[in-house]
C-alpha cells in the first residue's frame, strides 16, 4: 500500500493566523527589479498605496497612514511609545497573549500601567468596564486588541470609542489580526492609532508595519514634549516622509522596503476591487462555516459565541487528544494550522483571512476530521464537513 509520502503533492494550504497564502499577483510584484526609492515610479506607487490605505479603514485625508519596514510588533511599540512621556499612564485591555504583550513591551519603559482582563479566557472585556476605568485613571492612552490571535476573541471597539472620542486619552487599537478582514471604520469607531502587519489579512509577505493616525493623534504628537519613543520608531519623522511621498517629493529617513510596498499596492488594489463590505461578509460567512464544522464534531470553541473573531478560530480539544499531535498530523496532510498560545489549555488555532475561500474551509475541516480519527477521537466522517457545508450553502457559496 502507498504511504502518505508517496501520494501527497506538496502544495500547501496555509491556515495559520499569518503569514497566509498570498495571491500570485501580489507575489509577482516582489520580483520587480531596478526600483529605487526616489524614482518617479516608486514615488507614485507609494503615494497610491497611502491613499488606498485610507480607504481600507474608511477615513479621509485628515488621517495619516505610515508604512515602515518591520513586523507588527514594531508597529505595536511605535503606537504606544510615541504617545507617552516618562511616568505616563497606560490602560491595557487584554483578551489574551497579544493584549498582554503591550504590558510586556511597556515594562521596558518608565511608565505606569494598569491591566484590564475579562472574567474568563474566551470572553472580551466589557465596554462599560473600559469606560469606567478610563474615567477614573487619567490615562494618556488605552490599548485595545481588536482580535486577540491567541484566543480568537473579537473586542468590540465602537462602544468604547464613541464614549471616549471627546476625551484626551489616545485610543490605540492592535488591528494586526483584523485590518482587511474584520469591519473596522477608524473614524466611526473613535480609534486614534490603528496598526497592523502586512502578512495577515492584508495579504502581503511579512516585513511591513502599518500605522494609521487620527487628527487627535497627530495633534498629540505635536504637543507631546519628550516621548519615550526610540529613534527609528519616531512617528513624527515618518509622518513627514509619508507626506513628502504624497506630494511626490521623496525625502529620506530610512530606506523604504520598496519591493514590499509595490506588493502592498497591488494587494490593496485587489482588496478594494472586491470591496470592503463584501470582504467583511466573506470573512463572516467563512468563519461561521468553520465554527459550525467544529461544533458538528462536538468540539468546543475557546471564544464565546458573542465574541468570536472572523479572521481566526481557536478550538479546544478533549484531554485525550494532544493538540500538538493533531496540529502536526494536519500539517503533514498539507494544511498548515497552528498550536495554541495560552498555557494550560489544550487547543489549536486556524486562521481564515485574506485570500481564503469556501474550498479552503472544506479542505481544512476534512483534514482535521482525518487527523482526529487517526488520534482515536470518536466521530463520524463527514459530520464536520456537513456542518461547514450547511453554512456555505445557506449563503449561496
Ligand atoms: C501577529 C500579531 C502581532 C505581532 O505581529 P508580528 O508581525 O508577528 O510582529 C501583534 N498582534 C496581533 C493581534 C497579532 O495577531
Amino acid at each position: 500500500m502507498a504511504k502518505r509520502g508517496d501520494i501527497m503533492y506538496e502544495r500547501r494550504l496555509v491556515m495559520v493566523p499569518g503569514p497566509i497564502n498570498f495571491d500570485p499577483r501580489v507575489l509577482r510584484e516582489l520580483a520587480v527589479e531596478g526600483l529605487d526609492h526616489t524614482s518617479a515610479e516608486f514615488v507614485s506607487s507609494f503615494a497610491e498605496t497611502l491613499s488606498m490605505l485610507r480607504k481600507v479603514v474608511h477615513v479621509g485625508g485628515e488621517y495619516q497612514p505610515v508604512v515602515i519596514a518591520g513586523s507588527g510588533t514594531l508597529a505595536m511599540e511605535a503606537s504606544v511609545t510615541n504617545f507617552l512621556e516618562r511616568g505616563g499612564r497606560a490602560l491595557i485591555v487584554s483578551n489574551g497573549y497579544f493584549g498582554d504583550r503591550f504590558a510586556e513591551l511597556l515594562s521596558n519603559y518608565d511608565v505606569h500601567m494598569d491591566l484590564l482582563r475579562p472574567d474568563k479566557i474566551g470572553s472580551q472585556v466589557n465596554a462599560s468596564k473600559v469606560v469606567e476605568a478610563a474615567s477614573k485613571g487619567n490615562y494618556d492612552l488605552i490599548t485595545l486588541t481588536h482580535v486577540d490571535t491567541s484566543t480568537g476573541v473579537l473586542q468590540s471597539i465602537r462602544e468604547i470609542g464613541k464614549e471616549l472620542m471627546n476625551e484626551e486619552t489616545i485610543i490605540v487599537v492592535d488591528g494586526v489580526c483584523s485590518v482587511g478582514g474584520e469591519e473596522i471604520k477608524m473614524a466611526e469607531d473613535g480609534i486614534d492609532v490603528l496598526f497592523t502587519g502586512s502578512q495577515k489579512a492584508l495579504g502581503v509577505p511579512p516585513g511591513l508595519a502599518l500605522i494609521w493616525l487620527s487628527p487627535k493623534a497627530l495633534q498629540k504628537l505635536r504637543s507631546i514634549k519628550r516621548s519615550i519613543s526610540p529613534y527609528y520608531m519616531n512617528l513624527s519623522r515618518w509622518i513627514s516622509i509619508m507626506r513628502s511621498y504624497e506630494e511626490k517629493k521623496p525625502t529620506y529617513f530610512g530606506t523604504p522596503a520598496v519591493n514590499l510596498v509595490v506588493a502592498l499596492r497591488k494587494s490593496l488594489e485587489l482588496i478594494l476591487e472586491e470591496g470592503m463590505e463584501k470582504r467583511y461578509l466573506r470573512h463572516k460567512v467563512l468563519s461561521e462555516a468553520f465554527r459550525n464544522g467544529m461544533k458538528a464534531l462536538n468540539l468546543q470553541l475557546l471564544a464565546d459565541e458573542s465574541s468570536a473573531a472572523h479572521t481566526i478560530t481557536a478550538v479546544k480539544l478533549p484531554d485525550a487528544i494532544s493538540s500538538s499531535s493533531l496540529v502536526d498530523l494536519v500539517r503533514s496532510m498539507g494544511v498548515l494550522i497552528a498550536k495554541g498560545l495560552i498555557k494550560d489549555i489544550n487547543y489549536f488555532r486556524v486562521g481564515h483571512m485574506g485570500t481564503v475561500n469556501a474550498n479552503d474551509i472544506v479542505a481544512t475541516v476534512a483534514a482535521i476530521e482525518r487527523a482526529l480519527t487517526k488520534l482515536g477521537y470518536k466521530m463520524r466522517f463527514g459530520d464536520g464537513v456537513a456542518g461547514a457545508q450547511e453554512i456555505l450553502h445557506r449563503y449561496g457559496l
